[in-house]
């Protein structure tokens, strides 16, 4: 049987079948993953074959193959063991909701959100949240914040969750999607998934385990099914995709418009920074790339000494 995980315990899986059925299952022995080092086999979004076992007159599931992800959200384990654990996986879009006052969203945040997601092939959209209370200049930065990000590929939305304005349009690039919301605390997260689908009960506080090495606070991802055939997986009490951690020469890739023109630098392993003719510094001195993604490209490099981490946390 065919079923794609909702749930994960830890030792048990909420699998649901093409027709709606649902299994509590579980691994056999030892499984593991090639190529992921993480603590736990099997993630919410994750596409899996089992068999069914009857014991006691209950029917629950072995699970015995694990489909390839399109890719996957990570956290690192809170324990030393460097491992990381799987959140989530097969995630077509995100949709980050940023506000510009009450509270602010940086484009630092922004950016470092989208190198991100970029670099875990996962599509963000940004919507615009509280245009029902921003005053003509704010507006304005709005309008110019979605210009910035459409220029570079990025679909850009004004909403509001409270006035409902744009929120049908919202629900609609969610049909026969897999979406994930994220943003800041505030930023109406909440309220825009209680307008989009008012009688799903998403949890919003972590769930507390006890483990063998002590006591930690674990999160379980938990998808949802909604009325107008979308499904969204909620991550309680995670902020953000985690984190990556790229080579320095790498972080240009995940700034499309930075990765459009860096063939065109002098030097082919240019970092945009302190290297003579370069195609990235120029194209910001013509304003064809905007100053403030320049900025966050340059506080990514610049940032942290060992890795270029790009946290997502708020
Ligand atoms: P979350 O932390 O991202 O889930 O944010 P919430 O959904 O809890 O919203 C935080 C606050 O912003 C609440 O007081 C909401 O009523 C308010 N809010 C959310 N969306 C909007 C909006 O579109 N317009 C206005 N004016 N307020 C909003
Ligand atoms: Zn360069």
């Amino acid at each position: 049987m065919k079923g794609l995980v909702y749930k994960s315990t830890g030792s048990w899986y909420t699998v649901k079948t093409e027709n709606g059925k649902t299994y509590e299952c579980r691994i056999k022995g030892k499984f593991r993953l090639k190529g992921i080092k993480s603590t736990n086999p099997i993630a919410v979004g994750d596409h899996v074959d089992f068999e069914l076992e009857t014991k006691n007159d209950t029917e629950t599931g072995v699970i015995n193959y694990i489909h390839d992800r399109k890719n996957y959200i990570v956290r690192k384990s809170v324990n030393l063991s460097k491992q990381t654990h799987v959140i989530a996986s097969n995630i077509d879009q995100v949709f980050l909701l940023v506000t510009i006052n009450n509270p602010p969203t940086f484009t630092s945040f922004i950016d470092r959100f989208l190198v991100t997601a970029e670099a875990y092939s996962i599509k963000t959209i940004l919507l615009f949240n509280k245009i029902d209370v921003y005053d003509k200049e704010t507006l304005d930065e709005v309008r110019y914040l979605a210009h910035v990000y459409r220029s570079i590929g990025y679909e850009c939305i004004g909403i509001s969750a409270t006035t409902g304005k744009n929120v049908e349009k919202v629900k609609s690039m969610m049909q026969d999607k897999v979406s994930m919301f994220a943003g800041h605390s505030g930023v109406g997260k909440s309220t825009l998934v209680n307008a989009i689908e008012p009688n799903l009960d998403l949890k919003t506080k972590e769930i507390s385990t006890q483990h063998s090495q002590g006591q930690h606070t674990t999160t379980f991802a938990e998808m949802f099914d909604l009325s107008f055939n979308a499904k969204i997986i909620d991550t309680p009490g995670i902020k953000g995709f985690g984190i990556v951690d790229m080579e320095k020469e790498e972080v240009s890739d995940y700034f499309p418009e930075f990765f459009a023109l860096k063939q065109d630098c002098k030097f082919n392993n240019c970092l945009h920074i302190e290297e003579p003719k370069c195609a990235i510094k120029k194209a910001v001195e013509n304003d064809e790339i905007a100053y403030s993604r320049y900025r966050s490209y340059v506080s990514i490099i610049e940032g942290e000494d060992e890795h270029y981490r790009t946290d997502n946390y708020n």
